[in-house]
């Protein structure tokens, strides 16, 4: 299988699973328990603390770990929103579903909630922010960057409008950190999110960011209570094997980061002149290149084709049709409908995104497989 389906979930870098083998051998004692063996666990989840405190700009007591970035989104926005009941908030109409999902469960609790529509790119705009914060504004969300067609929000403009008004800003950065240098203070967000298994690292295992500005008077209400780990906002014994493995994951992608983003953006290159020059079917893009987008994504139509038709004639090729993260359900993306594809093109849209262990032949065989696979029957070699 040519496995172009990294927006969905990536293949866990070999040098994470190492060290989670010998986290899961050396350090499976409860990191809260006082004797040496839990002492030393819970030393090594601190090494990851601070891993994931330096990719972000954060500080160590800044940082939260989660299952994943759903558990970290639901306790952002809904802490957030506890400390003002009824209160305001501003989201954007491309979001991931643990964030839309979330709001719209609080609208129905009694909150207010303004889904700001995007552009044909999918971005919204730091004016359209300001438009819509009022008196009650408790939080605004925006994503980093899309999971559907990699749009790039203007985070760092966000973040200047909500400074000034004085609203904090929660952005869910899990498909960003993997292309895009993060720093909380340039971007000026107070709240931050991301996961392990979409950065080569386990599934499982999530990061929150909260500014300690924004916990100096009153932490935020957990989701669940119990044990009172991670200062009482996320109560379970630590899943200690996959943090140290999330803490050697961001460090990775530091280390690799630039360099991948420019060579994923030639592999896509590579993929996109295959597939025009073999392809008998037309396509439209309906993702972008350039600085507004991630490099690795790829969210295209085929004209005349409805890609879940499509996706048993591609047998060896893992790709997705809208959004892995919500493929239950059957309507269509609310991504590609928020930057205003008709309905036909929506039914013919794929997305490739393509990672660190995709090499250029993959793409190119990859383009090759889908132009035949697409032709209409009859048609086909
Ligand atoms: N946010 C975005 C933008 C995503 O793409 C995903 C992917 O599933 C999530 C949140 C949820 O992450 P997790 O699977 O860690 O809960």
């Amino acid at each position: 299988t040519i496995y172009l389906d990294h927006q969905a979930t990536t293949p866990m870098d070999p040098a994470v699973m190492e060290v989670m083998q010998t986290a899961c051998t050396q350090y499976f004692a409860n990191p809260a328990s006082p004797h040496a063996a839990g002492v030393r666990a819970f030393r090594e989840v601190e090494r990851a603390r601070s891993a994931v405190a330096r990719f972000v700009g954060g500080a160590r007591s800044e940082i939260y770990f989660t299952s994943g970035a759903t558990e970290a989104n639901n306790i952002a926005i809904k802490g957030m929103a506890d400390r003002c009941p009824g209160g305001h908030i501003v989201t954007a109409a491309t979001e991931h579903k643990s964030v839309l999902d979330t709001c719209a469960y609080l609208r129905e609790k009694g909150w207010s909630v303004t889904v700001l529509p995007v552009d044909a790119q999918g971005q919204v705009t730091a004016d359209q922010v300001a438009g819509h914060l009022r008196d009650d504004t408790v939080l605004v969300s925006v994503m980093l960057a899309n999971n559907e067609i990699g749009t790039i929000q203007p985070i760092a403009e966000i973040g200047r409008v909500t400074r000034q008004a004085g609203v904090a800003l929660h952005c869910d950065a899990t498909q960003g950190v993997g292309s895009l240098a993060v720093d909380v203070t340039e971007l000026g967000v107070d709240l931050l999110t991301f996961s392990g298994h979409k950065i080569y690292g386990p599934k499982g295992v999530g990061a929150l960011y909260i500014s300690n500005r924004l916990t100096d008077t009153a932490p935020l209400a957990p989701l669940m209570h119990g044990g009172g780990q991670e200062r009482g906002l996320r109560a379970g014994t630590h899943n200690t094997a996959a943090i140290i493995g999330l803490g050697t994951a961001v460090t990775l992608v530091e280390e690799v980061r630039e360099q991948e983003a420019r060579r994923l953006e030639k592999l896509r290159h590579a993929f996109l002149t295959e597939l025009t020059a073999a392809s008998g079917t037309p396509f439209r893009l309906n993702s972008g290149t350039g600085p507004d987008f991630l490099p690795h994504t790829l969210n295209l139509s085929l004209e005349g084709v409805d890609a879940q038709d499509l996706l048993p004639r591609l047998a060896g090729l893992a790709i997705s049709t809208g959004s892995a993260c919500n493929s239950s359900a059957q309507e269509p993306s609310h991504v590609l409908r928020a930057i205003g594809l008709p309905p036909e093109q929506i039914k013919g849209s794929i997305r490739l995104s393509f990672g660190r262990f995709t090499q250029e032949s993959d793409a190119i065989d990859a383009a090759r497989y889908l132009a035949g696979a697409a032709l209409p029957e009859g048609a086909r070699g």
